[in-house]
């Protein structure tokens, strides 16, 4: 859908839709005791996974997976521009004084975020920060940019394409959504090449690792990144079993200088430099981050998501230095990550869950990871940009306002129920939202 077609449907059923939202705000904070709802109000966060874009024209280095090629596939409710959560984020961050969405409303409504835009200039997205209660934000890039500077921004790189030295063009023969990506993966490693001025190859694995894997996490980690993500799930499934040396040697080796691998040769690869460069990450102090939920894409295999399938790499002695951060929280698999949390190295943020769910089902989810392993819960929103009167700001809003409510409904709920006592319920609030985070990446913090 076009974002012209999504703001016309958006039009009519906005009346609707507002009405309805009075009473679910009501329903919501009826379920979060009200001095729990102030003290988390109060929290600045961190926020754990967002794709906040820089102020450069056009960001170029946001995303290294977009997905504008890929085959339809349907956004969930919340998502759709007839949310009328979205008025309440123009009226929050932009002052917008109408309840609907009517041409000169809209109209009045994109001048104002431009006079914004541009008076906050480079210090525009700190500027977001402030309004939604955020200290530092992880923006997940493949470089950082303009108005993204650190202590409230840090960065989080991408790393599948370092799995892809070979030809992947049987693997993008499998479906319409690997067509799309892996062609964007290519031209990823590309970029690290020139980066690291290594004009071709080298002629074997051993090589490749010394002059290509390393040096590139190595550079990224001097240049601030403090965790490298995977999104292995939006191209194979993420069984990465344990890696057989020698075959990865020879598959590298036996394709380097062309023809084409069979899955199963370039998976043995692939599972051989996903525990390189994590084992790498843990060694210069990155975390690794793991996509792991339903979605999306046009054929995104959900089942091949499971973060239980990463049970070998993340049970491997050689990685027990490396903490896994299993970003989106597995979604519909978050049981299996709050199993997942009884490895020391193993961490979850929540990511995407509040723009995807409910705050209701989103609390549902929080209850039971917190009854069990509090210290492993990360806040995260996956601010990202849904169209051009939807930046990321909007999105960033959402999420955070979810979440908050979400986190208070738990811990309103665990106090209830005599689980933990109101100062236990806070300390809870204030590690998931924020000091969780800053021990994991060791972030001074205000
Ligand atoms: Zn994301």
């Amino acid at each position: 859908m076009t974002l012209e077609e999504l703001r016309s449907h958006a039009r009519t059923l906005l009346i609707a839709a507002t009405a309805g939202l009075a009473g679910a705000v009501a329903s919501a904070q009826s379920a979060v005791d009200p001095a729990l709802a102030r003290f988390i109000a109060t929290i600045k966060a961190v926020d754990n996974h967002t794709h906040v874009n820089s102020t450069a024209p056009g960001d170029a280095d946001s995303d290294a997976l977009p997905l504008d090629g890929l085959p339809p596939f349907l956004l969930p409710a919340r998502l759709r521009p007839e949310n009328p959560e979205w008025i309440a984020a123009y009226k929050a961050l932009y002052g917008y004084a109408y309840d609907d969405l009517s041409a000169p409303h809209l109209a009045a409504l994109r001048a104002t975020m431009k006079r914004v835009t541009q008076e906050r200039g480079d210090g525009f997205p700190e500027w977001v920060l402030d309004q939604i209660g955020t200290e530092v934000m992880v923006a997940n890039r493949i470089a950082m940019g303009p108005g993204l500077a650190p202590p409230r921004f840090r960065w989080a790189s991408y790393v599948d394409a370092l799995l892809l030295p070979l030809s992947t063009r049987a693997e993008r023969a499998q479906n319409g959504d690997y067509a799309a990506l892996y062609p964007l993966e290519e031209r990823l490693l590309q970029r690290y090449l020139k980066d690291l001025q290594v004009a071709t190859l080298p002629p074997t694995l051993d090589a490749y690792v010394s002059t290509v894997v390393t040096p590139t996490l190595e550079r990224q980690q001097k240049g601030g990144c403090i965790a490298v993500k995977f999104e292995a799930a939006y191209l194979r499934t993420l069984d990465f079993a344990d890696a057989d040396e020698a075959a990865a040697r020879q598959v590298y080796a036996k394709y380097v200088s062309g023809g084409e691998p069979t899955h199963a040769e370039y998976k043995t690869l692939e599972d051989f430099l996903f525990r390189t460069v994590a084992r790498e990450a843990g060694r210069l102090g990155m975390a690794v981050h793991i996509h792991s939920f339903e979605g999306a894409g046009g054929s995104y295999k959900i089942s091949g998501s499971d973060p239980l399938l990463l049970e070998p790499a993340l049970r491997d002695p050689q990685l027990k230095n490396t903490s896994f951060v299993i970003v989106h929280g597995g979604g519909i698999f978050a049981a299996h990550t709050g199993a997942l949390f009884a490895r020391p190295n193993v961490y979850a943020d929540f990511s995407v869950m509040p723009q995807f769910y409910t705050a209701a089902t989103l609390a549902a989810i929080l209850r039971q990871w917190l009854s069990q392993y509090p210290e492993k819960v990360l806040f995260g929103t996956d601010a990202f940009a849904l169209g051009p009167d939807m930046g990321w700001e909007l999105s960033a809003w959402l999420a955070s306002t979810t979440a908050r409510k979400a986190l208070g409904i738990a811990l309103t709920g665990m106090v209830r129920d005599g689980e933990v006592t109101q100062a236990r319920a806070e300390e809870i609030a204030t590690m998931v939202l924020r000091t969780n985070a800053a021990t994991l990446y060791k972030l001074p913090l205000h």
